[in-house]
């Protein structure tokens, strides 16, 4: 087991996982008659180097430019997020109007704070709210596939450094 250098507290740990996500992509594409093809597997690798959440527009920063040898055009990027979602590799969720993507295969499931002053998400997992969820769903007789929870706020790094740029201004 890998454990990264400088660990973000902000995120969760990996878990274990039979097949690379290529492997498994490549099954992915075998089971509906695709080709994998260098643009696919480059964005795959880029995507997959650490675990984040970002939007297609980040991911596109991150490959390689119009110009540079294996530049990726927006439109396959898209595309390949697309792709990456069916099989099982990504999540995507919708954060104030953006689509924003995240591991899914290899990643345990969890739940976010968002931070709407520094746009930072922080990951956390809560058994009691699985089963309150569960509960509320069988009082509907209602079968569960997944859910979505995201608590927005002020996350405590902010919140310290709105009082600093307060004192800031007072001394002015
Ligand atoms: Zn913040
Ligand atoms: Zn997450």
């Amino acid at each position: 087991m890998s454990i990264p250098s400088e660990p973000n507290p902000d995120l969760l740990e990996p878990v274990k996982v039979a097949l690379t996500p290529q492997q498994r992509f490549n099954d992915y594409l075998q089971s509906r008659s695709m080709r994998n093809t260098e643009q696919r597997r480059s964005v795959l690798d880029c995507v997959f180097k650490q675990h984040d959440h970002f939007d297609a527009e980040q991911l596109l920063e991150r490959l390689p430019a119009k110009g540079e040898p294996g530049h990726v055009s927006r439109p396959t990027v898209y595309r390949t997020l697309g792709e990456f979602v069916d099989a099982g590799l990504l999540r995507k969720f919708v954060l104030d109007g953006r689509s924003v993507y995240e591991h899914d295969y290899g990643y345990p499931q969890h739940d976010h704070l968002y931070c709407i002053k520094c746009e930072k998400l922080i990951e956390f997992q809560s058994e009691e709210l699985l089963k309150l969820r569960d509960e509320v769903a069988n009082s509907h007789q209602f079968q569960v596939r997944s859910h979505r929870l995201i608590i927005s706020g002020v996350c405590q790094d902010c919140r310290k450094g709105r009082r600093r740029v307060r004192r800031k201004v007072d001394l002015i």
